[in-house]
């Protein structure tokens, strides 16, 4: 089923993201997760994919155990800075015979003293290649405050568009803890020309080193009334972990409220913290 129609009812999309195991471990390892996850019935789930394409086997192997052992709708991730254009076609053709048809086509990010391949530089690139194949429906990744590559907001839009206009239907969020920050940018894409669907990245935080790594490697703000969760709750799990889901469950209601498209949980493969999020909002859906 193409994701992008899921937008037209007018509802909030809920939908969750997932990653496949570590090298070291066995692709068995996410399995007991995932029972866990399907059941709470997200629209769809993507899964991410390994930097560089290392482990591209797992990730379509998690995507095919969603759409077909579980029946649900999937989102396979796909990068594309160290391959060639057959690299990306060998992967496509399993995709495609695995029954998956909904692509996020990234660019990927740089892996220090690996040289890029150049058959692709950018995601919008990577989008016209698999629009010009055919049989996959495709979205792109965007970036309320700024892709930290990007010289300014406004460069980065324009570059956004040029996404879209290569075949995004609709855009996932890089995550992000200030609601007003989505908002404007929702407000540059309109003025920009970007029509369609943009779902909000929400990551619950529930431990002090995922913050410091996702804010070092995101560049996230962070408002007070969160770094005041941090400091008060950081030495105790358990408090930090309640705050940090009452916090993602604030953003999802406001978002919710204010009539965003969709809303895309980072779940870091944890069902405890989607089922307590997915129960609050539920009903707003
Ligand atoms: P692009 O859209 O190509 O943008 C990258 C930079 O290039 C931006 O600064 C943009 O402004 C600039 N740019 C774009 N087009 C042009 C142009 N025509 N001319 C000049 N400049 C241009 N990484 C993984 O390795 N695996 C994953 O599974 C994964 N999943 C992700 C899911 C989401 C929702 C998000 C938000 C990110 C994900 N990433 C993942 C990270 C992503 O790969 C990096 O953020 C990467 O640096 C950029 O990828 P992109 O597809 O957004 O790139």
């Amino acid at each position: 089923m193409n994701i992008s129609d899921m937008y037209k009812s007018g509802k909030t999309v809920l939908s969750f993201e997932v990653f496949p195991p570590k090298k070291t471990s066995p692709i068995e390892s996410v399995y007991g997760a995932l029972d866990e996850l399907t059941a709470l019935n997200p629209a769809y789930i993507s899964v991410t994919y390994g930097a560089g394409g290392t482990a591209a086997d797992n990730t379509i192997a998690i995507a095919s155990r969603i759409r077909n052992t579980y029946n649900i709708e999937t989102i396979a991730h796909l990068t594309c800075v160290n391959s060639d254009r057959n690299q990306v076609k060998d992967v496509l053709e399993k995709l495609r015979e695995n029954n998956i048809d909904n692509v996020l086509a990234l660019r990927g990010d740089r892996i220090p003293d690996v040289e890029p391949k150049t058959d692709f530089r950018y995601a919008s690139e990577l989008t016209a290649f698999i629009k010009e194949l055919g049989g996959f429906h495709i979205a792109g990744a965007c970036y309320p405050e700024t892709h930290p590559e990007a010289p300014d907001d406004v460069t980065d839009i324009i570059n956004l568009k040029k996404k879209v206009d290569a075949g995004a239907e609709f855009l996932i969020s890089q995550l992000f803890f200030d609601n007003d920050i989505f908002y404007k940018f929702q407000k540059r894409c309109l003025i920009a020309g970007i029509n369609v669907p943009i779902e909000a990245g929400i990551m619950p935080v529930i431990n002090k080193n995922q913050i410091q790594r996702m804010v070092s490697l995101c560049g996230a703000s962070l408002p007070s009334k969160f770094s005041k969760i941090m400091t008060r709750f950081g030495d105790n799990p358990e408090a930090l972990r309640d705050a940090g889901i009452a916090y993602a469950i604030d953003q999802c209601v406001d978002l919710i409220s204010s009539g965003v498209s969709g809303i895309h949980l980072y779940t870091m493969n944890n069902p405890y913290v989607a089922r307590k999020i997915t129960e609050a909002i539920g009903k707003l859906l």
